[in-house]
C-alpha cells in the first residue's frame, strides 16, 4: 500500500540515509563499528540511535544532526546555539563598512573629470565583496562544507551528459 510511504522512518543501523554534509551521497552502517560513512564525501559519523542523531567527529566542536523521521535537521554545533545575534552580526559586518564608504562616496563625489573618479565606487564594491567573502569563508570553515566533493559531483554530472 502506498500509505506506508507517509509513515516516518526511524533512524537505525540497517537503514541508508542521505548524507547531511554533501547531500549527494548516502550514509550507511560501517561493519563492526558504531559509525556510518558517506559513499560520496567519505565523511564518517558516529551514531546515537536512542537520540536519533549522528555526530561528525572529524571537526571540533563536532557537528550534530537529528533525524526527524523524514530528513536531517539543520546542523548544530555541539554546545553552540546559532541564534539571530550571529546572523545580525554577520550582516552588520558586511553592510556597515560598505554603507560607510558608500555614504562618503555619495556625499563627497569626486568631480567626474578628475582622474580616478571611479575609485570610490570600486572601493565600495570591493569592501562589500571582501567582507562577504570573509563571512562565506567562516561559514564554510564552521560547517566543513565539502567543496571538493561538490565540485566532483558537478564535473561528473557534466561529463555524463
Ligand atoms: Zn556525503
Amino acid at each position: 500500500m502506498p500509505s506506508s510511504k507517509i509513515l516516518t522512518t526511524s533512524f537505525n543501523y540497517q537503514g541508508v540515509y542521505p548524507c547531511p554534509v554533501c547531500r549527494v551521497g548516502k550514509i550507511s552502517h560501517m561493519p563492526l563499528m558504531e559509525a556510518m560513512a558517506c559513499d560520496f564525501c567519505q565523511q564518517i559519523f558516529t551514531v546515537n540511535v536512542e537520540q536519533q542523531q549522528i555526530k561528525m567527529p572529524s571537526r571540533q566542536p563536532p557537528l550534530i544532526w537529528h533525524w526527524n523521521g523524514f530528513n536531517w535537521t539543520e546542523a548544530q554545533i555541539e554546545g553552540v546555539e546559532f541564534g539571530w545575534g550571529y546572523l545580525i552580526a554577520a550582516g552588520a559586518f558586511v553592510l556597515l563598512p560598505t554603507a560607510l564608504i558608500g555614504i562618503v562616496a555619495y556625499n563627497f563625489p569626486p568631480k567626474p573629470e578628475t582622474p580616478l573618479s571611479w575609485v570610490p565606487y570600486v572601493w565600495t564594491a570591493l569592501t562589500f565583496l571582501s567582507h562577504l567573502a570573509i563571512i562565506i569563508w567562516l561559514f564554510i570553515e564552521v560547517y566543513q562544507i565539502p567543496i571538493r566533493a561538490y565540485w566532483r559531483a558537478i564535473q561528473q554530472r557534466f561529463l555524463n551528459r
